[in-house]
């Protein structure tokens, strides 16, 4: 079979075609690989795969067709060399953790991330030996402050809700350079349509596919971008820990992934009118969204963001009643977790994480009372805009 380059296209194309040639046994849509062990001819054929990394023609912890075909598109999106697909994002961001770091080693991270991954840096990480300093994402000087001679890895994330702070991953990257340390960057929330940290200088990119390469909210799926000397040693850590993905998950989200541009385009139009629509609202004390002027990291965002993308955060009026009644009142909105999908969601993260999370730590990560956080879907904006205007009416 021919093998055609894609480097010409549009990141939508691509996501359409660069693993067209990859299985030979499929029609125009893929095939789905459930098949969880292989045949070979010989034993010598077998040990040779049963140690090759990523070989999807063995056993499926070791990877499988499905999830390789999915890989092939979401590496070429992120430009990195290879990728591999896990049971979660968690599944990702854990395994790739406990591959690069161990004992007596050091790691830095935000004090905001997604909640799985504070938890990773402060209860599991500790737990074997691993020192953990927790920096303010916005003030790139307190990476290079936080440096050590053990230091390992940093692991950021951006934009990181429900604040929706920016880390600069661009002078992250160069401080990490300097002092030889590696860097993980959560792309979850960005996607690679809006965001690419590797050609800015970042050494991995971690994804929950669950969310925007998903997209449907019917998947759990994660996925670690990298360099391929990495990617292997990652991959002996998942021989150990087994968070590969299910092929039929990874097909899901090989099907999402195919409209990822044309939905992040939708997300970032939707995102972007609700943020300008609700700032000049009586009913708003607040907007984050890193699309507007008044957003304290709204250069950072022009210069690392391509599109501002579908999630963003307001603090309505009337504190804890005003926002309970507020979502109410929404009809098109589900009060639902989660982020990346078609639907648009809301929660009230203090409703959700008040119980978990200790005040101090609730109001320094911006997380008030009336605090929305809302993950816009790919309703039409009139729509969305319309009923975001009657719900403010019943506060
Ligand atoms: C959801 C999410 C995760 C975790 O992904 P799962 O697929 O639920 O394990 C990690 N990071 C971010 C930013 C997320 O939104």
């Amino acid at each position: 079979m021919k093998n055609r380059s894609y480097s010409q296209f549009g990141p939508g194309t691509r996501a359409l075609h660069v693993d067209r040639e990859m299985d030979p046994g499929s029609g125009v849509a893929p095939a789905i690989q459930q098949s969880v062990t292989h045949f070979a001819e010989s034993g010598e054929e077998f040990s040779l795969k049963a140690s090759e990394p990523l070989n999807d023609q063995f056993y499926a912890r070791h990877g499988n067709p499905t999830a390789s075909r999915l890989a092939k598109i979401l590496a070429d999106l992120e430009g990195a060399e290879a990728a591999m697909i896990m049971a979660s994002g968690m599944g990702a961001i854990a395994t790739t953790v406990l591959a690069l770091v161990g004992q007596r080693d050091h790691v830095i991270g935000q004090t905001s991330h997604y909640i799985g991954t504070t938890n990773l840096l402060t209860q599991v990480l500790p737990k074997f030996g691993v020192e953990v300093t927790q920096v303010d994402q916005t003030d790139a000087e307190a990476f290079r402050r936080a440096i050590r001679p053990e230091t390992k890895l940093i692991i950021v994330e951006t934009p990181v809700n429900p604040t929706m702070r920016l880390t600069d991953l661009t002078a992250v990257a160069e401080i990490a350079r300097q002092a030889g340390v590696l860097t993980l960057c959560d792309n979850t929330v960005a996607t690679p349509l809006i965001t690419r940290p590797i050609d800015i200088g970042i050494d991995l990119v971690a994804h929950s596919a669950t969310k925007y390469i998903g997209g449907h909210h019917d998947l759990l799926a994660g996925a670690i971008c990298g360099p391929k000397a990495l990617l292997d040693r990652i991959w002996d850590m998942t021989m150990n820990l087994g968070a590969i993905s299910a092929p039929f998950n990874a097909w899901l989200a090989l099907r999402g992934i195919r409209t990822l541009g044309l939905r992040m385009g939708q997300h970032s139009r939707n995102g972007m009118a609700i943020a300008e629509y609700l700032s000049s609202h009586p009913k708003i004390a607040r907007v984050n969204y890193p699309g507007l002027r008044c957003h304290p990291q709204h250069d950072l965002a022009q210069r690392q963001m391509n599109g501002f993308g579908g999630l963003l955060s307001y603090e309505v009026v009337g504190g804890y009643e005003g926002g309970r009644r507020f979502i109410q009142a929404l009809q098109l909105p589900f009060n639902a977790g989660s982020l990346g999908g078609v639907d648009s969601l809301v929660i009230q993260p203090a409703a959700m994480w008040g119980g978990r999370l200790p005040d101090e730590v609730v109001q320094s990560q911006g997380v008030g009372p009336g605090l929305i956080r809302m993950a816009a879907g790919i309703e039409e904006t009139a729509d969305l805009l319309a009923d975001l205007a009657q719900a403010l009416d019943h506060i």
